[in-house]
This record gives C-alpha cells, structure tokens and sequence, in this order.
C-alpha cells in the first residue's frame, strides 16, 4: 500500500494547503473469462491490492489541476471547456471529468494529486483504477450520490470515447465493486455480480512477461469483428440470438459446421469460455479449488488453439507454471499478445512458485519477468477519512 501520509505531504507542497479527501480505486486481474464481455458473457476479476490513489480538494471556481506524481507531470484544465490532450494520460482525467457533467452531476474545480502502485500498461488495469478514482474523488468532493454502476459506466465511457480505447465494462465495474478476498461473477450483459470467496490458502500470482504488446491492438478489434460475424450467421437458425453469450454449446456445435474459419475457433472460444467461467465460479464456491485450476489451464488452452492471442513465450509461462508444485491452475490473463499470466498458487508454495517461474522463463527467453503476488481487495473508497482540514 502507498504511504497516504507521504501523499498528504506532496499535495501539501504543491498545493500549499491540505487535501480534504483521499480516495483509493484498485487495479485488477481476471481469474477466468477472457475475451467474454464485449459478448455480453461472463468475467470472473479480482481487485488486487494495488491501487491508485488520489488526495483532492475542492477550489472554488471552475479549474481542475492535476499532478501525477508517478509520472512527475501536470495538467490543467477548465470544467466549462475541456478539449482532448496530446498527452494520453491528461485524457483519462479530462474524460471522467467530461463524462460526470455530461451526465448533468454539477462540480466545482479541484486540485488533485495522483499516486499509484498498480503497474501502467502491463495488463493490471492501472486505466481503469485511475478512471474511478477521479469520478469517486469528484462524488465526495461535490458530495454527489452516484451509484456504483452508474461510476463504472461513465469511466468506461471516457475511455471509449474520450481516450479512444474500445474496452469493455470488466476493468470499471471491479475497481468500483471489488471485494477483499473474494472474486466477482460478473454478468456483462446486465451488469449484476455475485460475490464469491476465494480461499485463503491460496494466493493469486500474476507474472507479467514484459513482452511488449504491439498487436494487441489491430488483433483486439479484429476478433471483435470475427465474433460479430458468428453472430449474424447464427441467426439464420436462432434469430433471437443478440450475442455470442446467447449461444449455447449444443447450438454451437449443430451449427458450427456453416462458419467459415476462423469465425468458427473464436465462437467456440467464447461459448465454451462462458461456461468455464460459470463452472468455475460454481466450483470455487463449493470450494472444489482443483476444477477451478483445470478450468484456467482448459482456458488457456482454448485462448492458444481457437481464439489465438497467445504468444510462445506466454504459452510457456502458463505450461511452466501449470507443472510447478503448489499451482492449481495457470492462464494468460488481459487481451494476449503479450502482458501477463495468472495462476492460483498454495500460499505456502509462493515463494518457491515465483523464483522457478523466473528462473525458467529467464532461461528460455532471456527476458525478466515480474512477479505480483496478490489479495482479493475492496473496490473504490476513501482511503482515509477527514484527511485534514475541511473548507
Ligand atoms: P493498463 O490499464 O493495462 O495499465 P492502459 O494502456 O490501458 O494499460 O493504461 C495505461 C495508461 O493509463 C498510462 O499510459 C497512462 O496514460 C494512464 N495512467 C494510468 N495510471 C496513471 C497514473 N498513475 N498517472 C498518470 N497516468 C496514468
Ligand atoms: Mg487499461
């Protein structure tokens, strides 16, 4: 956790005065579920133990200003006229902001100052947590009452729209909702979630390859495009389908034979990765921890051979992890091509897990990878309450 009295601090010496409010949204990694929410399917997160976070005050006209200490730069804008920035980063904040008043919420201007430990760009979701940790600082500070979904969905609209980055609503609806020691079932289509426990024996280990992810993006927007197509050609037998989490196994596989390839392999991932994440969820919750790693290696599997957005190199970080001592289960996790891997390890076998899942990428690749070891933790919140002066 980052030092919220060192926070305190730094926007004491550049803004003079004390924040009225610190707020914390996490960062996050998908257990199980990949390439499912923009088919209107299940997602299976956990918020980690990482988080981002933001002290903020209120001024009394209307500028924003903004430090990110992480990457030691600023910005400043007016609520009553924000343009697009050149620098990616200013966007996430200008686009929440945007997305708040555009929804009618009445703000004020503030001063902000934003720390965070989750990692940017490797797949951790730092985008997301940074999202709702600006909408959730501009709710307390303007003391407005937003519901959590509703939170979710204007960050997820900044980014689509402001940030033009096309996600899907996964990463918003667990740094609002997450909960310690639990990871959510969610529903993409309706939105509702269903908590469920994770045991405390194990750890969720992340492993980031540091391979950069070059063709996520185009391959991203390609598969999309490949599900929609599964979609309109499945509906000269089942007109009432709207998406691919619509299709069962068995109307899958009496139609599959009409698909065109590669529409095929990436329709059978998804409708076969709805139900792992269904089965997965059912037997974590009967605490059957075992079926839960196979389903993540069966994930993995399906992520490889039918939707492909694997890599060698991750192919062997999951086949390495998935034979080490103490691993339930082992999977690339985010979009692919490159990013990290997540496996759920015996607590008592981390430590050894982590050096000889090093180790042996190290050997075959030459590359460093970085292990996170995480905990299920809480959504977005204060992080301190009355954190100095009021007014
Ligand atoms: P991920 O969400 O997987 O970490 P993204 O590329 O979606 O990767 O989002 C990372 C981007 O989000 C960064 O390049 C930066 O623009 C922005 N960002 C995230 N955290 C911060 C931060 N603490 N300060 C400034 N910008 C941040
Ligand atoms: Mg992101």
């Amino acid at each position: 956790m980052l030092d919220i009295g060192l926070l305190r601090e730094r926007f004491q010496q550049r803004y003079g005065i004390h924040p009225s409010a610190i707020v914390r949204a996490p960062g996050r990694v998908n257990l199980i579920g990949e390439h499912t929410d923009y088919n209107d399917g299940f997602v299976f997160p956990v918020a980690i133990d990482r988080a981002t976070y933001i002290a903020a005050r209120s001024r009394s006209d209307q500028i924003v200003r903004v430090v990110s200490s992480d990457l030691n730069e600023e910005d400043a804008f007016s609520i009553d006229h924000i343009e697009r920035s050149k620098r990616p980063w200013h966007n996430y904040v200008r686009g929440v902001v945007m997305a708040l008043r555009a929804a009618g919420h009445p703000l004020t201007g503030a001063d902000l100052l934003i720390a965070s430990d989750v990692p940017r760009g490797a797949g951790l979701s730092s985008s997301a947590a940074l999202e709702v940790a600006v909408g959730y600082a501009f709710q307390t500070l303007n003391h407005l009452n937003i519901l959590g979904e509703e939170l979710a969905l204007l960050a997820q609209g900044a980014e689509n729209t402001f940030v033009g980055v096309q996600c899907g609503i996964m990463d918003q609806l667990i740094a609002v909702f997450g909960r310690a020691d639990h990871a959510l079932l969610i529903d993409c289509r309706d939105l509702s979630y269903r908590p469920v426990p994770l045991p405390s024996s194990v750890a969720v280990v992340v492993c980031d390859s540091h391979i950069p992810r070059t063709l996520a993006a185009s391959a991203y927007n390609q598969r999309r495009q490949e599900c929609n197509a599964a979609v309109q050609l499945l509906q000269q037998w089942h007109p009432g389908i709207r998406a691919l989490r619509d299709v069962s196994e068995d109307q899958f596989a009496a139609h599959s034979d009409a698909l065109p390839e590669p529409v095929r392999s990436r329709a059978r991932h998804v409708v076969s990765e709805n139900r792992r994440t269904l089965q997965g969820a059912a037997a974590l919750e009967r605490g059957d921890v075992a079926a839960f790693g196979r389903l993540m290696n069966e994930s993995h599997a399906s992520l490889r051979d039918d939707y492909q957005v694997s890599l060698p190199d991750i192919d062997l970080l999951a086949s390495t992890a998935q034979r080490l001592a103490g691993c339930y289960g082992s999977r690339l996790t985010g979009a692919g091509f490159g990013g990290c891997t997540v496996s759920l390890v015996e607590r008592s076998e981390v430590e050894t897990f982590s050096r000889d899942l090093v180790q042996a990428y190290r050997h075959a690749t030459g590359r460093t990878a970085t292990i996170y070891v995480c905990r299920a933790s809480d959504g977005v919140g204060r992080a301190v309450d009355n954190a100095g002066p009021q007014g």
